[in-house]
């Protein structure tokens, strides 16, 4: 069985409720309408909702029928700054924003997971829905635990989910320790001395000079780093100079550190700024480096990682459960709330993700099929956790 029966019975509610979320995307804690919508329904179900947890964060408390331990389950709910190619009737109804990350079939997912809990309480314990903002950039997870998630609500263990285009329809992917990668951020300036461009000689050339630094930070991953240990370091944006004739005074380049462990941030972040200065004092420039880690590893706990394991498993069958994917080095800000409390990560198979289906891209559309499958592990890691009275 791949879906519980209760919950194929809401797969006509939850359809609706994804293309409404679909067509009006909301981005980093401005999720105002989304997060009134999902109080709203988690009201209608009966289950007391507390809202405003970093500013549009809404958690649902549901109470089972005995006394028991606390599980948070959280989708987030934000979209993307990214323009929708789909023209189905569901589209983007905000130009310039969609749900290209399927956030809005995770909160789908969820609500129906929590009505199904709601209507039984055939548990032992306590489940918090947490529906969480921000997740794109700009960390709604530690917000969320700043704000005293974990003070207000005593859940001791907590799970996640996201679906993936790439892992076939309907299975499941997790390892226990690092499944996806931590998100660090670096702005590197040099400042030259401006000049003809006909004139090299007379200035001091900040382009030549972000050249060779592009180049000579790839040998951080091929050289500074243990062949063994994951790490990329992207240089994504190089800004400098306004017109044709003239060497600018300053280039700007940013980019982006992934890796699974502090050591190589740590390792990352010294060699960036020593590899910049080296590169400035060659070309008689100066190099400043502003480094920021964004989001933690998001790591696995052996515990919550095998009974999200058996969840999946109960649901869909051991063949369908993949217990050693490789890790991704995309990122996630459920690691904070794993930092504060034992949790899971899961991926849930999407399907192969072609015709522009995959996560961030513009003709994205979450698969509606997993819905089903989506809110069923929701309550399978419940019934696992809390078992059934
Ligand atoms: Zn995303
Ligand atoms: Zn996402």
């Amino acid at each position: 069985m791949s879906v519980l029966p209760d919950i194929a019975a809401l797969k006509e509610l939850m359809v609706g409720w994804r293309h409404d979320l679909h067509a009006h995307p909301e981005t980093a804690f401005e999720e105002v309408r989304t997060s009134a919508l999902i109080a709203e329904l988690l009201i209608s179900f009966g289950i007391e909702v507390h809202t405003g947890l970093a500013r549009t964060g809404v958690v649902g408390v549901i109470r089972g029928h005995a006394p028991g331990p606390w599980v948070g389950l959280r989708a987030d709910m934000d979209a993307l700054d990214v323009p929708e190619s789909n023209v189905f009737a569901h589209r983007s109804s905000t130009p310039g924003k969609m749900h290209a990350c399927g956030h809005d079939g995770h909160t789908s997912m969820l609500l129906g997971a929590a009505r199904h809990l709601a209507a039984k309480r055939d548990f032992a314990g306590t489940v918090a829905v947490i529906f969480q903002p921000a997740e794109e950039n700009e960390g709604g997870g530690r917000a969320m635990v700043e704000d005293g998630l974990f003070e207000r609500f005593p859940i001791e263990t907590v799970y996640g989910l996201h679906n993936w285009p790439g892992l076939e329809l309907g299975h499941f992917a997790i390892r226990t320790g690092p499944q996806m990668a931590s998100y660090d951020i670096f702005e590197i300036t040099l400042d030259g001395q401006g000049a003809h461009a006909a004139m090299p000689h007379l200035g001091r050339d900040s382009m030549v000079a972000a050249a060779q630094l592009v180049t000579a930070l790839q040998t951080i991953a091929s050289r500074d780093a243990n062949p063994l240990d994951a790490i990329v370091v992207s240089v994504t944006q190089i800004h400098g100079g306004d017109t044709w004739n003239v060497l600018p005074q300053q280039a700007v380049l940013r980019g982006t550190v992934r890796a699974f462990d502090a050591r190589v941030q740590d390792l990352a972040e010294r060699r960036i700024s020593q590899i910049a200065q080296g590169i400035a004092a060659t070309f008689g420039i100066r190099a400043g480096l502003r480094y920021e880690r964004r989001y933690p590893p998001t790591v696995n706990a052996a515990g919550p990682a095998r009974i999200a394991a058996a969840a999946a498993t109960a649901l869909v069958g051991a063949d369908k459960v993949d217990l050693d994917p490789r890790p991704s080095m995309g990122a996630e800000d459920f690691a904070f709330l794993q930092q504060a409390r034992p949790g899971a990560y899961i991926w849930l198979g999407a399907g192969p993700g072609q015709a522009g289906c995959m996560l961030h891209n513009p003709g994205y559309d979450f698969n509606d099929e997993i819905l089903t499958t989506g809110a069923s592990y929701w309550v399978e890691v419940v019934r696992q956790v809390l078992g059934v009275v």
